[in-house]
This record gives structure tokens, sequence and C-alpha cells, in this order.
């Protein structure tokens, strides 16, 4: 009989996990405490427009790139996906000046250099170190490479130093940094190899996928039923009953024991532990070590529905900073910096015209937890003025780049960190998880060992966030079951340089 593997979390990570195992025999059961599978790929409708909740692109695609590799073994390449302008996947936008970066390493330096001739040195310094940390990474799947992996020297190195000493020029410097809302940039901590891959993994080539990212998540949830698993919705796993030293099952929503052989935890780590609150097994040093973690900030996104063929489809992303955006230490109170994210032309529009665009600025949890004990949707007057407050102030710095914006508005729908919490339990709301820290990243990059020898952890938490990151994880979590040897030889990373 096949061993029962039960998986907390239809996230990404969770999936990809239950997909790996479900093609190598194993009875998947995948328990998800929302009432839709994706965890922060999910997407929503809000009248004829769809919005994502967190994911909006990726990277690394096209064969031989980071991505490639995997998204070919989770057979996530069939998927309607849309290459971004190569020679301008993201604008960079501080004050009234612009700025592109361009696909290929070596058409960045050069769509830079039109700006900074006198970095052309620093900027082909910057991509040789970015290309390095991409062309080493099948390495992480090899066998007996793991361990190495955690401990790569580049993850006990700063990128804010590694930066500073590579580049002179502080505004060059600044824009390098200026599309990295997709991480927590943060000057103390943020280990080089964070920003190096998922850096890389743009610059090789950039992605959306039209029709949201939800689809990526009903694939993998998709194939797993197919390969004879079951995935279950509303069902929130409330404890994990160890006995022996081991992990025997999980109790589902208070009450139905469903037994196990593995259990693979999806959720943040830090949530995780409520859920062990009588183990034996976990000492208080791991709890202290876990709990201790620092989390990354969260997001505000304000979703706008636009009136039919009002603003044109730019087929890239822009990110607007004030000049005074402080982009290592993002504290302040008011938004300094905005993504902005088009939806692809639907048929309902005519081809050039974009139905809906996301505005995304950080938001730290002290700034919302005065809400956190009220009911999602009935926090009252403040919050919505609150929240209304951020909308204007995206606005604000997002209408001098595109003025036409605020006219073009039909409906605006809005999350901060308290909607993410909700959704996913991901704890105080932070869209990237565990920080990782280049002065300890013994501590702060998690392997996905526990104490419980039989209980696993996987998704963005442990040890790189973002689809990327995530996907490389749960490899590295499932070779904790079918051994290193056995998954790159499937993988087939032989062959993807
Ligand atoms: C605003 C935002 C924008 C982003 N943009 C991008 C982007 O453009 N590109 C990119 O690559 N990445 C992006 N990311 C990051 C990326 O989406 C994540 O790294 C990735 O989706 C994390 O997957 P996960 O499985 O680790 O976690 P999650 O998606 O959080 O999944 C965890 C799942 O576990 C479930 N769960 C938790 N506790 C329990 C329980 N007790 N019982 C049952 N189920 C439980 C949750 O409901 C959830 O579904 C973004 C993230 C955010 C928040």
């Amino acid at each position: 009989m096949s061993k029962k593997v039960v998986i907390i979390g239809a996230g990404l990570g969770g999936l990809e996990c239950g997909y790996i195992l479900a093609k190598n025999g194993y009875d998947i059961t995948v328990l998800e405490h929302d009432k839709i599978v994706g965890g922060c790929l999910q997407s929503f409708r809000r009248g004829k427009a769809l919005f994502d909740t967190g994911f909006h692109y990726v990277g690394g695609l096209r064969e031989g790139e980071s991505l490639h590799g995997l998204f070919r073994y989770f057979d996530l390449l069939s998927l309607p996906w849309q290459q971004l302008d190569e020679d301008c996947f993201d604008e960079v936008v501080i004050g009234n000046k612009s700025y592109p970066f361009a696909n290929g390493h070596q058409r960045f330096v050069e769509r830079l250099v039109e700006y900074f001739p006198h970095e052309k040195e620093g900027l082909k310094r910057f991509v040789k170190q970015l290309k390095e940390v991409g062309e080493h990474l099948p390495d992480s799947f090899l066998p007996r490479q793991t361990e190495e992996f955690y401990a790569n020297s580049l993850f006990a190195r700063s990128a804010y130093n590694w930066l500073n000493d590579t580049i002179h020029d502080p505004t060059l410097r600044k824009i390098l940094s200026g599309t990295s809302l997709k991480m927590e940039l943060n000057a103390e901590r943020l280990p080089l190899y964070v920003f190096a891959q998922i850096n890389n993994s743009f610059i090789q080539s950039a992605w959306r996928i039209k029709g949201g990212g939800g689809q990526i998540a009903e694939h993998l949830a998709e194939s797993i039923r197919q390969m004879g698993g079951t995935i279950r919705v509303n069902a929130t796993v409330t404890s994990i009953v160890e006995r022996g030293g081991k992990a025997i099952g999980v109790r589902i929503n208070r009450e139905e024991f469903m037994p196990a052989d593995y259990i693979i935890a999806a959720q943040h780590p830090q949530a995780l532990m409520s859920l062990l609150a009588d183990s034996q097994v976990i000492r208080n040093i791991y709890r202290r070590r876990i709990s201790n973690l620092k989390n990354s900030f969260g997001m505000f996104t304000a979703n706008i529905r636009l009136k039919p063929d009002c603003i044109k489809y730019e087929n890239k992303n822009i990110f607007v900073h004030t000049p005074d955006a402080d982009l290592w230490n993002v504290n302040s109170e008011k938004a300094k910096s905005v993504m902005v994210s088009y939806y692809a032309p639907s048929t309902e529009n005519s081809a050039d015209f974009s139905p809906a665009i996301d505005l995304l600025t950080p938001l730290r949890w002290y700034q919302v937890a005065q809400w956190a004990a009220e009911p999602q949707g009935r926090r009252g007057e403040s919050y919505v003025n609150f929240k209304n407050k951020k909308t204007e102030e995206c606005l604000n710095l997002v209408e001098k780049r595109i003025p036409e914006l605020r006219g073009s508005i039909d409906a605006i729908f809005t999350s901060t960190p308290l909607s993410y919490h909700h959704y996913t339990l991901t704890q105080n709301g932070s869209a990237y998880g565990i920080q990782k820290d280049w002065q300890s990243p013994i501590t702060t990059v998690l392997s996905p060992r526990t104490p419980i020898p039989n209980l696993l952890l996987t998704g963005q938490n442990l040890n790189l966030h973002g689809v990327l990151g995530t996907s490389m994880t749960s490899v590295f979590t499932c070779a904790e079951i079918l051994g290193m040897d056995n998954l790159s030889e499937q993988l087939d990373v032989k062959h993807w340089k």
C-alpha cells in the first residue's frame, strides 16, 4: 500500500509537493483552510474584471533559464504565458525620470549605459554576479549538494554592501534597487543570494499570465487529482497528532482525525508552532528559534477596474518612487514606492486597452494591527478611511506617470496585510515570509527537516520566496522523502544549463 502524505496548505509550495509525490506513487491529500486553492496565487473576479491577489509576474521561463526546468517538470509551461516587452519589462520612475530594465544581461547593461555611461564597468560587474548565481542554480539540485546550497556563501554576504561596492553612482544604485518590491530590501539583513537569484531570473525574461495566476494553482491541483490525489478546501488543520516521537496524523477543523505517514507543512512555520502545542518532541529552543524570526513587510493592494477603452495596455510593470524614498529601509508611514501592474486586454476590451490595473505598495503590520481583532469585512469606518487614504497616496504617486488614470477608474477594491492574514493565515500578513539575514544564514534559512522526523516544512519561508524560490523549495522538501539523486534525475537537471 502506498504511503500516505498529508500536506497542510494548497498554496504553490503545498501543491508542488503534492504534484511531485503523487507522481512518485504516494497517496496525497492536500488540506486547504480557504475555500479555494492557491494561497498567494489566487485570482478573483469583481464584475467583468479578474484580479490577482499576490503573484503578478515570473522570470526565467525560456529554455536554459532559471524557472524553465522546474515548470517543465510541473507541466506549467503550457499555461497562457505572455512575455513582457524585452526592451523594457520593468520601468523605474524616480521623480519625473524613467529608466528601462531590458531582458538579456548584455542588453540590460546597454540600456542603462545610455543613462549612466560612466558606470559601464560597474553595470557589467553587476550582471556578471547575477548571471553566475543563476548559472549555479541547477547545482542546488545535484545529489549531495543541498547542504552546500544552504551554506552557500552568498547567503552570508550582504546585498546592500555588495551593491555599494559594485555601483558608485547613488542614482544608479537606487534604480537597480527600484524594481525590488518583489522582496524586502533590508540594508542590514538581505543576503546577496536572494537579491541576485530573483533579479537574475527576471533579467533573463519576464512573463505574466493571461487570465490570472490562479491558473497555476488550479492546474497543479487538477494534475494531483488526475494522479489519484485529493484536494480538500475549507479544511483547516488545527493540530498535529504525535505518538512515540512521530507525527501520526492531523486534526481537521478541530474534529476529524486524518492519519498520515508523512506530513508536509506548507504554511508559515510560526503558525505551524501553534499546531504543535502538545508536542513532546518540539523543544522550547526550537519554538523560540522559529518564533523569533522576523517577517518581511506586507502589501497594500488597490485592484482597480478600469472603464472600457481608457488606459492603453503597457506590456511591462512600472515602479514609481518619490525622489526621497529610502528603498533599503521601507519605514515611512506614507506610500513612497508603488508598483503598477497591468492586466492584459481581455476579449471584452479592444486589443489595445487594459481592463484593470493593480497598484501595490509595502505596508507593515503595525499600521493595521489596531483592526486585527475585528472580523474580516466588518472593520468599520476608520479602517475604510485608512484604506482610502492609502489608495489616494498611491494614485497621487502614479498619476504623474499615468495622468489619465484617475479619470479612468470604474471601481477600486483594496486589501492590506490583514486580508492576507485572514485568507492565507500568513504571519502578520507578511508578503514574502521569513526574512533571511546574511549575518545569520544558519538560523534564518530553514531546512525542510523539523525535530519530528516525518514532519517536513516547505513553502516560501524556507530559503527563497517567490514562485522561483517556492518551486525550488518544493524539490528540496520532497528530496527528503525521495532522495535528491532520484529527483534530480526526474527533473533532468544535468541538461538544464
Ligand atoms: C502581494 C504579493 C505579490 C507577489 N508577487 C509576486 C510576483 O509577482 N512574482 C513572484 O514570483 N512571487 C510573488 N509573490 C510571492 C509568491 O506569491 C509566494 O512566494 C508564493 O505564492 C508562496 O507560496 P506558499 O505556498 O509558500 O505560501 P501561501 O501562498 O501563503 O500558501 C500557504 C497556504 O496554506 C494555507 N494554510 C495555512 N495554514 C493552514 C492550516 N492550518 N490548514 C490548512 N491550510 C492552511 C493557506 O490558506 C495558504 O493557501 C507575491 C506575494 C504577495 C503577497
